[in-house]
């Protein structure tokens, strides 16, 4: 074969500074065949950082085939590990200075200001490929099991390549909860697929869960065509749930104060069951009790301590027929 596999660090996207630097924004990309394209996001909210974590093991991952298997790779891959570097270098969710969440910002303009322009610019790089997966960590407050949010506008395309995906969840939304200006709903919109993973905890890196993704992504990779059908490939046990609005029950606090977990995230747990109780840095007895509403799947538990009456504390997943 003629075709010579190689990675590439690029910058995708560039822009002058107020003053004297210019900020590059870069994707690492791997080519080998003129097989499928398919990309990873990462770092879109600059304090999520398991995304980043995942691009590296995929690098290395394929790092290592190219050394040993260069005709493994089929096609190209992309890596987009951290879109918003003004927010990852700060610390900030969002852009700063513009005090914009940039995943409020697709499908941008090349014309408009830095998120605008920075979201046209990944649209036009991202449009086309096979599939895009949009890493995200939730935020500091709550920790989640891997899992994939899916609009069930597209839930015929997404579903079946979500299933694959090694995960433990896929969340389906109903279109009137959707936020229509993310990098996922536009691609998605514009008939490029585009998954969004959930897990983990802001700030933080799992790598437990960042394993179980790259898992999870390769197997995809290799049923799209773009590793070689005899490349070998991390086994995917996982089996996702299927959730929906109907079967997600929230629970909010009820009193203010700190939250002590005494259940583990990601377990079975039954209805009436303590999840942990509130309580005061003040006082000895305990405000309140968070108990589980269902038999079911602990699939968010808070995990930022201070809480205010209403705050979110745990999303549970029924099992059929445990309802209160
Ligand atoms: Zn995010």
């Amino acid at each position: 074969m003629s075709t010579h596999s190689h990675m590439n660090i690029e910058t995708f996207f560039t822009i002058d500074m107020p003053y004297r630097e210019r900020m590059e924004i870069r994707r690492t990309v791997f080519k080998g065949g003129a097989g499928p394209r398919v990309a990873v996001v990462a770092g879109v909210h600059g304090d999520e950082l398991e995304g980043l974590y995942v691009c590296h093991c995929l690098s290395a991952w394929l790092d290592e085939l190219l050394r040993t298997s260069p005709h493994g790779l089929l096609g190209s891959v992309e890596l987009y590990p951290a879109v918003n570097t003004l927010g990852l270098d700060t610390l900030t969710r969002g852009l700063p200075v513009f005090d914009t969440d940039l995943n409020r910002a697709f499908p941008g303009s090349s014309a408009g200001p830095l998120p605008d322009r920075l979201a046209a610019a990944l649209m036009q790089e991202l449009s086309g490929a096979s599939l895009v997966v949009d890493i995200h960590a939730s935020n500091i407050y709550l920790r989640e099991i891997p899992q994939v949010r899916i609009n069930q506008e597209f839930e015929s395309r997404l579903v079946p390549i979500a299933r694959n995906m090694n995960l433990d969840l896929i969340w389906l939304h109903g279109a009137a909860t959707v936020l229509e200006t993310t990098v996922a709903h536009s691609l998605n919109n514009s008939g490029t697929p585009c998954l969004v993973a959930e897990m983990g905890v802001g700030m933080r890196i799992t790598p437990e869960y960042c394993t179980q993704l790259v898992a999870g992504i390769l197997a995809v990779w290799k049923e799209l065509g773009v590793l070689a059908p005899e490349v070998t490939v991390p086994a995917t046990p996982h089996v996702p749930l299927i959730a929906d609005d109907s079967n997600v029950h929230y629970l909010n606090a009820q009193t203010s104060g700190m939250f002590i977990a005494t259940a583990d995230h990601w377990t079975d747990v039954r209805r009436g069951e303590l999840l942990g109780t509130i309580v005061s840095p003040f006082r000895g007895d305990i405000l309140s009790d968070v108990r589980s509403p269902v038999d079911g799947i602990l699939f968010t538990l808070r995990e930022y301590p201070l809480v205010y009456e209403g705050s979110l504390m745990a999303r549970v997943m029924a099992r059929t027929g445990g309802e209160l």
